[in-house]
């Protein structure tokens, strides 16, 4: 299926690895232009330099602390400066760190509420005048916004604020040609999760193979997912091909979301 990403220019936050780079992937793969970011410079450029030999299209890459909005500014102007516009935004961060609450302090609310809700707020807010009609936004939440994960709290309620935002844009910026959507990936085989499996196995007196198969054992496909896989359901939403969709937030978990 052409998905009608040829040349269209993407800029896709925190993606020198996980799901970031699975979807940077997927883009390029069928000839998107990429602008990639992470906080480090060098693991962005090299990210970039890879997916531009694999995929043949321009990817560029670029360091940018999503938390902070002058960085942000710079990038979307460095990406202006080279393509002139963006079809496509994804919306990506690092995820809050796993705690119970009551280890939870003000500031660690406040990093929350900048890393996780206020990074999707300025990127959309940075992009969106240099988004032309057809063009489409995608944040990452996760399952937990569905059903709460033990010691995700701070990514959990975060990023319920994320969930409302993309409902809320969805509509108003319907009139201008522009969908927004979001995906909830359950558990990816990603740097990121084997943090969370460690955090797990560290907690509960049980080593991390143990962890991951428990945590395994909840998904009815049998295994993580790869970021091949959320990369081709990202770019998808993305896409001209998903034309008629706007406002969606999709599970992508291998089934394991209980609730019907
Ligand atoms: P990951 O494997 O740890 O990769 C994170 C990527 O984001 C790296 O490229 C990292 O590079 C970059 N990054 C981190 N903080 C950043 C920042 N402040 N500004 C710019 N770039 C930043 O994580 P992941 O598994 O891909 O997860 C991506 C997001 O999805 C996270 O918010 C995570 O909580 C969420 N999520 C993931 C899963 C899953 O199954 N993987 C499930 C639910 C939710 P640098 O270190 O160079 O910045």
């Amino acid at each position: 299926m052409d998905l009608g990403l040829k040349d269209r220019v993407a800029m896709v936050a925190a993606a020198s690895k996980g799901l970031g780079y699975g979807v940077a992937r997927a883009l390029a793969r069928d000839g998107a232009r990429v602008a990639l970011c992470s906080r480090n410079g060098p693991a962005a450029k090299a990210a970039a330099d890879r997916l531009s030999v694999e995929a043949g299209v321009e990817v560029m890459g670029t360091a940018c602390d999503v938390s902070d909005p002058a960085a942000i500014g710079a990038w979307r102007d460095a990406v202006l400066a080279r393509w002139g516009h963006v079809d496509a935004l994804l919306v990506n961060a690092g995820g809050p760190p796993a705690m119970l609450f009551k280890e939870m302090t003000d500031q660690h609310w406040r990093d929350a509420f900048e890393l996780t809700l206020m990074s999707a707020v300025r990127l959309i807010r940075a992009t969106l005048p240099h988004m032309p009609k057809g063009s489409a936004i995608l944040t990452i939440t996760s399952s937990s916004v569905r059903e709460p994960v033990e010691r995700l709290g701070l990514s959990t309620v975060m990023r319920a604020g994320v969930s409302g935002l993309v409902k809320t844009l969805a509509d108003e910026l319907a009139g201008d040609g522009i969908r927004v959507n979001n995906l909830m990936p359950g558990r990816f085989d990603t740097d990121r999760v084997a943090a969370l499996d460690r955090n797990t196995a560290e907690k509960t007196g049980v080593t991390f193979e143990q962890a991951r198969a428990q945590s395994i054992a909840r998904i009815p496909l049998g295994r993580l997912g790869t970021i091949d896989e959320f990369g081709a359901a990202a770019a998808f939403l993305l896409s001209p091909a998903a034309s008629y969709i706007t406002g969606v937030s999709l599970r992508l978990d291998g089934g394991m979301m209980r609730s019907i």
